[in-house]
């Protein structure tokens, strides 16, 4: 099931941004070459007393023209709509303010539970003045100081007890994938498609809090899917949903609940600076991931013309060189058969554990090809090699320095793993770690 979710909404400079960076914490990147992801950043996955959620900044979700009131009015309402918990900033040192007052009148109307976290608040002799702030009629406040990490235990224990309880397992084998990409691409068409090439269509499963609907299906071979709900399948016409940032958000969140992502490109478009963002964060979270080229039947064709789209694809996602490419057309329905065998083949990739003799006879030869880097004097040694993880497949490579492990020489020996084991598709981490 999804993550709960966590929104934090107020006015400008309360100190939203802040106290979401504090709750996220840093996600660990262990790639280091992918685009900028993580800059900018209003959507995160945050843990507290060991239960997962979500958290969006909706302060990062500008909308443009619009003029103040009105913006501050569209981010109540993305909090609203997509969250199962509010977190209300306001600011200690500020007061209440008319914008204050607009959010939280507009809360108070919501269904969702609201806490009141009040900024800015630094020393113990502020405490005093938060008292005000029950005028917002949003019951407790809060002190905290995103500056300073104060405070903020409180407010996630309380929103920790508005989470439903968790979800039961979900049923084992079952493939859960979505689409991703930009407005027109073609993702509702190929949903369609897909459904339509004569599978059952199980159920509509609702979302948890949300109008999400997720659609399960059995394939001809009888493998199951869930396919999870994306942004932009449906239209609902309020302002915000046609801004990018938002469409961002939607993405990465539906890009959390997937085993395999399907980056939907457009052929006549060609490659964008959101097409790599989200690439860049289905390749962090370490999920499995198709290329789709869609309109294919747009495209007027010679010999070279799809080598040729392959050749611009690997140099603008130069990290995702492990994802393969299909080329489509929801419109002629050319190569759709083959996406739900694609999409199994994946997940089964993510899956795949190796052994750890073969895996360390792959190690030696690598090392006897290319030896380990030097620095300072000092060579890096590797002792042992071992798979922890799945989805995506992790390894931890016992080494005398991790220091010594360069990123050069750890994709090196990610290519090699690469060579001997059949990871299409899926991110693979190498993590060093020192031998006791
Ligand atoms: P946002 O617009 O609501 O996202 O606010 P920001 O997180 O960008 O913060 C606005 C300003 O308030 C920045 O200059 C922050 O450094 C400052 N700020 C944030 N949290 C605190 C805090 O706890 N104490 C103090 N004194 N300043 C803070
Ligand atoms: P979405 O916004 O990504 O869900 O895109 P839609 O599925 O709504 O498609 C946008 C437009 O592209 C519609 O007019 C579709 O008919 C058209 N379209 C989708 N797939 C194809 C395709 O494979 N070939 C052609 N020629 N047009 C397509």
């Amino acid at each position: 099931m999804a993550n709960p979710t966590i929104a934090i909404v107020g006015r400008p400079n309360v100190g939203k941004s802040t106290l979401f960076n504090r709750i996220a914490g840093e996600r660990i990147s262990i790639v280091e070459d992918t685009p900028g992801v993580t800059r900018d950043r209003i959507y995160a996955v945050g843990e507290w007393l060991g239960r997962e959620f979500s958290i969006i900044d909706t302060g990062g979700i500008d909308l443009g023209d619009e003029p103040f009131m009105e913006q501050i009015k569209y981010q109540a309402e993305i909090a609203m709509d997509e969250a199962d918990v509010i977190i209300m900033v306001a600011s200690g040192r500020e007061g209440i303010t008319d914008a204050d007052e607009l959010v939280a009148r507009m809360l108070q109307r919501s269904t969702k539970p609201v806490i009141l976290a009040i900024n800015k608040v630094d020393n113990p002799e502020m405490r005093a003045d938060i008292y005000d702030f029950y005028a917002l009629g949003l019951g407790d406040p809060y002190p905290v100081s995103g500056s300073h990490g104060i405070g903020l235990g409180d407010v996630l224990d309380e929103a920790v007890k508005h989470f439903k309880s968790e979800q039961e397992e979900e049923d084992e084998g079952v493939i859960k994938f979505s689409l991703i990409g930009r407005p027109n691409v073609g993702k509702s068409s190929l949903i369609n498609a897909i459904l339509g090439e004569d599978r059952v269509i199980v159920s509509n499963i609702a979302g948890t809090t949300r109008d999400a609907i997720d659609t399960s299906f059995t394939s001809d071979t009888g493998q199951e899917f869930l396919m999870i709900d994306t942004a932009g399948m449906r239209k609902r016409g309020k302002v915000y949903e046609s801004t990018e940032k938002y469409s961002v958000m939607r993405a990465m969140r539906a890009i959390d609940r997937s085993d395999v992502v399907l980056m939907v490109l457009n052929a006549e478009e060609g490659i964008r600076e959101y097409d790599k963002r989200i690439a860049g964060f289905a390749h962090e979270a370490g999920k499995g991931i198709l290329i789709v080229v869609n309109k294919w039947d747009t495209v007027e064709k010679d010999t070279n013309t799809m080598k040729e789209f392959e050749d611009e694809i690997r140099k603008e996602f130069k990290y995702l060189d492990y994802a393969p490419i299909i080329f489509v057309s929801a419109k002629t329905k050319q190569r759709l058969n083959k996406l739900p065998e694609m999409i199994e083949q994946i997940s089964m990739n993510q899956n795949l554990r190796v052994s750890s003799s073969v895996l360390n006879d792959i190690i030696m030869d690598a090392i006897a090809i290319n030896p380990t880097p030097t620095d300072k004097g000092k060579r890096l040694k590797i002792f042992y090699a071992t798979q922890v993880a799945v989805k995506p497949p992790t390894f931890v490579v016992f080494v005398n320095e991790e220091e010594l492990m360069h990123f050069s020489y750890n994709r090196f020996l990610e290519n090699q793993i690469r060579r001997a084991f059949p990871f299409e598709g899926t991110p693979i981490h190498i993590i060093p770690r020192r031998r006791k």
